[in-house]
């Protein structure tokens, strides 16, 4: 992900239209204060600044002296930037903050971005992660129900979860989670969420097989096709099935925890698959690629093409 967005509505946002509102407002204003902020922006951002501009940066950007007093002076007014004290090398300073506003400049946050590198660090991390699928095999271990490896669409898609954002995982604190629990549950360390108790009998699917073989450990299939329709219940205890249960074997969810209420197959909702982060499709899922199956179109008519008018 990118450190600096722009909203695609940012060119006629209301704090960049302010400038014309400005007394002494003229023809360049409105395009030379929109490009001096931009600038700005893109600065702090590279230097993972927090939307934090130094006087030396602003002066720069500016361009001259006589252009920067002109330039603030509009930033201010419009709305873009307010004036604040920052510690740079033990000493107090004037530094200008940015308005954190996502329709006009979203900067990706420092800790922000450290914790989506942890995220990745951990949710690609083998020592970790077989450990992890071989206790909670293949069932989220919020709503019990079924993920599926590789799915990087759906709410059963599986993804890697923290419980508790923010901090490294360890085997303990990373479990399998389903891309809806983990979207919903989102990033808040005042999560109420609740674990379900480790499965006795933890189901092993096609892609959880190969992955903890590719591993080192040897471990039984508790089904042998990743299913793309809704399942019938089975107990992991009997013969290899052909799907896994597609309802929690290990007890109901917890209730503090909302029910997720999967939809099979192909399932429209789209969980942002984030892990504690708010970044869509960041969930960590599984590397090995076990696409769902489409449901194939029945019984479609093909549609006669209009006979020209020229025809009798
Ligand atoms: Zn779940």
């Amino acid at each position: 992900m990118p450190w600096l967005k722009q909203g695609d509505a940012a060119a006629n946002h209301p704090i960049v239209l302010a400038a014309v509102e400005m007394e002494d407002a003229d023809d360049r204003i409105l395009n030379e204060c929109f490009g001096f902020v931009g600038r700005c922006a893109t600065q702090a951002a590279a230097y993972e600044q927090d939307y934090i501009i130094t006087v030396g940066t602003a002066r720069h950007m500016a361009g001259s002296l006589a252009r920067y007093n002109a330039l603030i002076a509009a930033a201010k007014y419009c709305g873009y930037l307010t004036e604040v004290q920052v510690e740079i090398d033990g000493e107090q300073r004037k530094a200008f903050k940015l308005v954190e506003d996502n329709d006009l400049f979203h900067m990706i946050l420092k800790a922000e971005r450290e914790w989506n590198n942890q995220r990745k660090r951990d949710t690609r991390n083998p020592e970790l992660t077989v450990r992890v699928r071989m206790r909670d095999g293949d069932a989220c271990r919020y709503c019990g129900k079924s993920v599926a490896w590789g799915d990087n669409k759906s709410g059963r898609g599986a993804t890697y979860d923290h419980i508790n954002p923010g901090q490294g995982g360890t085997v303990d604190t990373l479990v399998v989670c389903c891309r809806e629990c983990n979207g919903k549950r989102g990033d808040d360390p005042e999560s109420t969420w609740k674990t379900l108790p480790v499965p006795a009998e933890p189901l092993y699917g096609p892609a959880t097989v190969a992955f903890i073989e590719k591993h080192g450990t040897p471990v039984q299939p508790s089904y042998t096709r990743t299913p793309t329709t809704p399942a019938a219940t089975v107990h992991p205890a009997a013969p290899a099935a052909t799907e896994p249960p597609a309802a929690t074997e290990y007890g109901s969810t917890p209730e503090s925890n909302p029910d997720p209420g999967h939809r099979y197959p192909g399932s429209r909702y789209v969980g942002t698959g984030r892990d504690g982060t708010g970044q869509a499709g960041k969930g960590g899922s599984g590397q090995e690629a076990h696409p769902p199956t489409r449901p194939q179109p029945q019984n479609k008519t093909r549609r006669r093409r209009p006979r020209s008018r020229g025809r009798n």
